[in-house]
């Protein structure tokens, strides 16, 4: 279980009304239960339920089971599509390791908003489920020419385009991070803001094989390319 607070040996922690729905509606328990619990910062630790209520609760901090492990320094920089897959892409990247979630508004980007908190907390749950430490950073959606603007260019991009036919396949092959991976929308990047990807020094085009991918899809390939190449 989450919990958005630094947490120390010995604390005593409210417990959110849904953290107690969760804890005593869903799982059942109860006073003198113990849980597993993770602040993103200090790693995890063994708490035990000392209150609950049905609108809350305490938990009491036992002691540290797991240090905080981070993730490789790999940034996401997407462009939302509909609203079900870009929580894929949330919950994915985050399963997958990504250290922070940039969503990015391109030319071709349809969604012109989104819901940040929605977003976080399904990296929050992403974190959850496979048991680990780190909880990746959403961040609110950035527009494409701004983010370039003010790219710091020791981050070298994993800049993910699909082959045209003069094109000849470019493969992955890594190199020393920090690295962003670069997907574009359904529509693509275009013509003018892959011309500005290609003429970052930082940028190495990556190609993920002959077929066009849904954008979805190209995330989790691209981000198991990268794991496979460089990660840990
Ligand atoms: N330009 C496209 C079109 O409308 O025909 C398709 C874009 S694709 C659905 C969405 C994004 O996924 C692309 O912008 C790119 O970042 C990534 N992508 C998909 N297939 C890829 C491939 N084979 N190699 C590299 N990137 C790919």
């Amino acid at each position: 279980l989450f919990l958005d607070l630094p947490l120390a040996q010995g604390q005593s922690v409210e417990l959110s009304r849904d953290h107690a729905h969760y804890l005593f509606g869903v799982m059942r328990l109860g006073v003198g239960a113990q849980v597993l619990v993770f602040d993103g910062v200090h790693g995890e630790f063994l708490a035990q339920v000392t209150n609950a209520g049905k609108r809350g609760g305490t938990l009491e901090v036992l002691q540290n089971t797991k240090p905080l492990k981070m993730p490789p320094d790999l940034w996401l920089v997407f462009a939302p599509i509909k609203k079900a897959r870009t929580d894929f892409i949330v919950e994915k990247a985050a399963e997958m390791g990504a250290a922070r979630i940039l969503p990015m508004q391109t030319e071709f980007t349809n969604a012109g908003r989104i819901q940040r908190e929605r977003l976080q907390a399904h990296a929050i749950e992403a974190a959850e489920q496979c048991g680990g430490t780190f909880v990746p950073e959403v961040t609110e959606m950035l527009r494409f020419d701004r983010l370039l603007a003010q790219w710091d260019s020791t981050r070298r991009i994993m800049f993910c385009d699909e082959a045209t036919a003069d094109d000849s396949p470019t493969p992955f092959s890594g190199g020393a991070g920090p690295w962003a991976i670069f997907i574009g929308p359904e529509g693509g990047f275009s013509a003018a803001e892959r011309t500005k990807l290609r003429a970052m020094e930082c940028a190495h085009v990556a190609q993920l094989g002959p077929r066009i991918l849904r954008a979805d899809t190209a995330v989790v390939a691209a981000m198991t390319l990268w794991q496979s190449a460089i990660g840990d």
